[in-house]
């Protein structure tokens, strides 16, 4: 056994009298946190602006408890396109927080708290839940045949026992729904652990669910351990588009390698933020399969997506392509 130690330390400056013993503890205590979240086993000197930002999440992190109970979240959905008939084939919930006094706040300010927290469970297991529900009364109201509802899945809910037991339930419940539900699991999770992460996703290939590896290409050794998975889809990661507008050779050869890489491997490939027609165009060329970004829709309420699903007239980007 070894025992490890994170230290968090302050200073009292000679003259500044109002800081007293438990005012020094406590700026003490906030760098020991911030030792805590970078990683255990360092230190950390406090910092004013550390604290600020400490301070901001400790009341998010309060307010976050009571938020499930209170109703405060909300699933928005972006639709996923097909490549080659631009027609809508899935489409992703995203997470949303109606806080009280922030407002519509974003997943990337308050999941990472989450993640650290025993909220994890119940909110994903709220999002699961959630996901499925609307899945069911869009395939039965709109009898939507080829299309998948993806769900990002934490890393501890995938790792957690209880995880394989709902997702039985659910596929117990509507076995019908299965083969419509994607999980998204980002290429760091399965990194971690190849061989758990494996025996995991084969569970839930048993069941009927399908599994896309999201952020792909953000990772350190994607192509040695994606052959293990079984994985049905590729999501390329936005920021080798984002990158395409500066540095385009290099990042179009990037997702060029990306795409081939998934389809030698009979997995389907899905481009994320797409933003420009020049994308559309390039990503088409290049046989990708499916798109998702900015181009098409932003990430909608429940009501706007289902308008988006009924049959209708192009839209101006749908015109676009169609030109
Ligand atoms: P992600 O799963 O990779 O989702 C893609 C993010 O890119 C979303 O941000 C989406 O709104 C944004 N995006 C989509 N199209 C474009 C585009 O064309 N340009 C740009 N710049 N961005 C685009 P969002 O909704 O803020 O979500 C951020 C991340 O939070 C997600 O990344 C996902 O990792 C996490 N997340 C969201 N909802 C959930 C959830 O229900 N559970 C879990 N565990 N994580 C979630
Ligand atoms: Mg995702
Ligand atoms: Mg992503």
């Amino acid at each position: 056994m070894s025992v490890g130690a994170s230290i968090g330390i302050s200073f009292f400056s000679v003259g500044d009298y109002h800081c007293t013993a438990d005012e020094l503890i406590r700026k003490a205590d906030t760098a020991l946190y911030e030792a805590k979240n970078n990683g255990r086993n360092c230190y950390r000197i406090y910092d004013k602006n550390v604290d600020v930002k400490a301070q901001k999440a400790r009341q998010l992190e309060t307010a976050l408890r009571t938020a499930l109970d209170r109703d405060q979240f909300e699933l928005y959905y972006q639709p996923k396109y097909c490549a080659k008939n631009q027609t809508i084939i899935g489409t992703e919930a995203l997470i949303r927080w109606n806080h009280p006094e922030l407002g519509l706040t974003f997943p990337d300010d308050f999941m990472p708290i989450v993640e650290r927290n025993e909220l994890v469970f119940p909110l994903g297991l709220w999002v699961l839940e959630e996901a499925w529900r609307q899945l069911q009364i869009w395939v039965d109201d709109l009898s939507l045949d080829d299309f998948s509802l993806s769900v990002n899945i934490s890393a501890r809910q995938f790792f957690d026992a209880g995880f394989i037991a709902v997702l039985k339930n659910m596929a117990a419940d509507l076995p019908h729904l299965t083969a419509k539900l994607e999980l998204e699991i980002t290429e760091e999770v399965t990194i971690e652990n190849v061989d758990e992460a494996a025996i995991i996703m084969q569970q839930i290939n048993n069941l009927g669910f399908s599994i896309s590896i999201d952020d792909f290409g953000t990772g350190y050794s994607s192509i040695s351990y994606l052959h293990k998975l079984p994985v049905q889809k590729i999501k390329i990661d936005k920021s080798f588009l984002v990158d395409s507008l500066t540095d385009t050779a290099h990042s179009e050869t990037v997702v060029r390698s990306i795409i081939d890489l998934g389809h030698n491997l009979d997995m389907k490939v899905i481009a994320e933020g797409v933003e420009t027609l020049e994308q559309v165009n390039f990503l088409y060329q290049n046989n990708c399969d499916e798109l998702q970004g900015f181009f098409f829709s932003r990430p909608v309420r429940a009501e706007a997506m289902t308008v988006l699903l009924q049959p209708h007239s192009p839209t101006e980007s749908e015109s676009q392509l169609q030109a």
